[in-house]
């Protein structure tokens, strides 16, 4: 395995840390204030942009004309610090993995970056893939995913996908890849491996056989 592709939010810190909900809170903001929708339709449409799209930005691009990236600048804007911080056991484990090592998020590349500093691991990654790898389309879509693989020109067979969310890793076992949910319950054949955090990830990647390489 050449190349690790680690999701960010609720995959490199734990989701008790809950600084999704920060998020989420703007989102519902931006779609009242800003979009203009009402407050009571507000969970109905993100509900069904999740289920039609894999996340609410693409509803609002195709429907209401949301500008993709002004929508990522708004809803981002919260102050991690306020619950993650430095993690130096996941920089320890980090450095001590020999692989390539990627983040591909769902999230705003900006995002990912002040994610990553708070936590003081940035400069264990050689790359970050945000949402745009793709023109905004998500995983578990397969484009973005093959985006990736040709910007780091690797083929699946070379990467490990870590995430926390089973449906994402569903797309990269299908392509080829070796998938490792973090966190949740173990449930789909599509899962190689499971950890509990993302800092087992050492010992379970000395499981996986060496792949021609
Ligand atoms: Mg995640």
């Amino acid at each position: 395995m050449k190349t690790l592709l680690f999701d960010l939010d609720n995959t490199l810190y734990a989701p008790e840390c809950d600084l999704f909900s920060l998020i989420d809170v703007r989102i519902n903001r931006y779609m009242q204030e800003v979009v203009g929708i009402a407050e009571g339709e507000v969970d109905g449409l993100r509900r069904q942009y999740w289920a039609d799209y894999g996340v609410t930005l693409q509803g609002l691009i195709r429907h209401h004309g949301v500008d993709p990236d002004d929508y990522l600048h708004y809803v981002h804007d919260v102050d991690v610090a306020t619950r993650i911080g430095p993690d130096p056991q996941l920089r320890q484990t980090l450095e001590r993995l020999p692989q390539r090592k990627a983040v591909f998020t769902n999230g705003s590349h900006e995002h990912a970056v002040r994610v990553l500093k708070t936590l003081e691991i940035t400069d264990c990654f050689d790359a970050i893939f945000d949402i745009r790898i793709a023109d905004y389309i998500p995983k578990p879509h397969p484009q973005p995913y093959q985006n990736v693989l040709d910007r780091l020109d690797a083929t699946p067979g070379d990467c490990v996908m870590i995430e926390d969310t089973e449906a994402n890793l569903r797309t990269a076992k299908a392509l080829g890849m070796r998938t490792v949910l973090v966190g949740g319950k173990r449930s789909g054949e599509f899962v190689d491996h499971h950890i509990l955090a993302v800092g087992a990830i050492a010992s379970t990647l000395s499981e996986i056989s060496p792949n021609k390489d």
